[in-house]
């Protein structure tokens, strides 16, 4: 018997699974593959998933395998400069390959005492008011008191619940793979830059080792199942740039679509959705995988604290009343940007116009903070501005206030020296530090690091300490 079983070990399953190890929950991953994807799409950390991952100590481990890059030119590719002073301390993107990202996700989980298990797949599921059977594609049959699917776009977890999946489907799809090619660079290039012009997305470029990595638009949309042929990726080169440009070997060969949907409900009883589970949406902004590790961490300390005893009647329903709101603004972000893709002439004049607003500071800082998910703002009900945002790593005396939240448990931070977290004191830490970097006198922090509660008066404090932490041990 587990307490959670996750259903898929992409980048949402594995954060998930790590942050329910920090509370001792028996956790046991079940991936379909055997082997960790090797097709090496590159994605881009934004600016809150840097922070979470700052918080938990992970950041140093996955700085040295990407690139660091401006945060800046995300939304619908539109070049403008990082807006001044953005508030946070990692305030860049970071470019690294998906498989990496995956990899050290899935042996932080693991080293905290995560079990996964690869090669079977979630294949049927029944629920009754203890638990969950889960059933894997070789017949076996695993207990667990809660089922999470992480299990990406085609959620078997999410059909199974009878969930809905409204939204668009999918109109264009992009072939994307890594080759090897005949022509000579200097041609390549003249060729992709003359076609870059009309043609979103298409490129060929060098990915090392010889290997070049080619995204294509595909001739139609098929059933994204089945992976693309190099004859498909041949005959559209002819097509749109008039050579196939000599490719053979194939490394990997993949494809992608425009399908834009959103999960009707994130938790069925005793099971959850999370990730491309719950949301799909084109690339485009490269928000997907963020929103998914930001899902894990909103619901990995409130699925822990049901496990756990403490959580508060409607602790775990908050889940869906954050994220889904959340996950419905990416998908419209994105939907945004790819009417500013269009080469039609009404959808480029309104690129033009907002190209032109960018350089308003304010504009250029509201999308840059919609995108890096670092302007989201929970709604925790009145209150001033700070509350149900995520606190930057603001300087305390010991450092840096990310430091103090690794072990993923709420904070009081305190300015006031005169408060305490009584009772809550096994699942809340307080900082004393008169001289933190607060404009306010104290904020009680979510295991999340979003902001609960601010104020300076131990009544209203344990109040909300019982609101979002539950009845105090003593
Ligand atoms: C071209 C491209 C570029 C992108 N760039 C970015 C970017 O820059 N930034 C960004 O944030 N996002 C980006 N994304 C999106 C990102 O890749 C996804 O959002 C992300 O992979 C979702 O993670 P996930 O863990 O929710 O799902 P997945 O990564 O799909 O993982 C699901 C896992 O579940 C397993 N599984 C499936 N069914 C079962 C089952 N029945 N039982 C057990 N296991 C199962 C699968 O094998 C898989 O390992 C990009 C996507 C594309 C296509």
């Amino acid at each position: 018997m587990f307490d959670v079983i996750i259903a898929g070990c992409g980048p949402t399953g594995a954060m998930l699974a790590a942050e329910l190890r920090l509370h001792g929950v028996r956790v046991l991953v079940v991936e379909k593959e055997t082997e960790p994807a090797s097709y090496v799409r590159i994605v881009g950390l934004h600016v809150r998933s840097l922070e979470l991952l700052a918080m938990r100590g992970l950041l140093d481990r996955i700085l040295p395998h990407g690139r660091r890059r401006p945060a800046a030119g995300f939304f619908a590719a539109i070049a403008k400069p990082a807006p001044k002073d953005l508030d946070s301390a990692y305030a860049y993107l970071l470019g690294i390959p998906q498989p990496v990202i995956v990899g050290l996700l899935e042996e932080h989980a693991i080293e905290l005492g995560a079990q996964v298990r690869r090669g079977r797949a979630v294949v049927g599921i029944e629920q009754d008011d203890q638990g969950v059977t889960v059933e894997l594609t070789d017949g076996e049959q695993l207990r667990s008191r809660y089922l999470v699917g992480c299990d990406g776009g085609r959620s078997t977890v999410r059909k199974l619940l009878g969930v809905g999946f409204p939204g668009e489907p999918a109109r264009t799809e992009t072939l994307m793979g890594e080759m090897e090619v005949g022509a000579p660079q200097e041609e390549i290039a003249a060729t992709v830059n003359a076609i870059r012009e009309n043609h979103h997305p298409f490129w060929l470029r060098p990915a090392g080792n010889g290997v070049y990595s080619v995204v294509v638009p595909a001739a139609g949309v098929s059933d994204r199942a089945v992976a693309p042929t190099l004859e498909d990726f041949q005959q559209q080169l002819r097509t749109i740039a008039g050579t196939d440009f000599g490719v053979h070997s194939p490394r990997w060969l993949s494809r992608f679509g425009d399908a834009t949907r959103l999960a009707d409900r994130y938790r069925v009883g005793r099971v959850l959705l999370a990730g491309d589970a719950a949301h799909i949406h084109p690339p485009i902004g490269g928000q997907g995988l963020n929103l998914g590790v930001q899902d894990a961490f909103n619901l990995g300390w409130k699925l822990a604290a049901h496990i756990r005893g403490w959580a508060p009647e409607a602790l775990l329903d908050t889940y869906q009343a954050e994220r889904h709101p959340v996950a419905a603004d990416v998908l419209d972000n994105t939907r945004a940007q790819m009417e500013l893709l269009s080469p039609e002439p009404g959808p480029q004049a309104v690129r033009r116009l907002l190209t032109e607003l960018m350089d308003v500071d304010e504009v250029n800082r509201h999308l840059i903070e919609k995108i890096t998910a670092i302007g989201i703002r929970y709604d925790f009900g009145a209150g001033p501005d700070l509350l149900g945002r995520r606190l930057g790593d603001v300087a305390v005396k010991q450092g840096n206030l990310y430091g103090l939240l690794h072990r993923g448990r709420g904070l009081l931070l305190d300015r006031t020296e005169r408060l305490t977290v009584g009772g809550w004191s096994d699942r809340v830490d307080h900082l004393t530090d008169p001289t933190a970097e607060l404009d306010v006198p104290c904020v009680l922090l979510r295991p999340d690091g979003h902001v609960a509660w601010v104020g300076d008066d131990q009544q209203s404090l344990d109040q909300h300490l019982s609101r979002w932490f539950g009845e105090p041990a003593h």
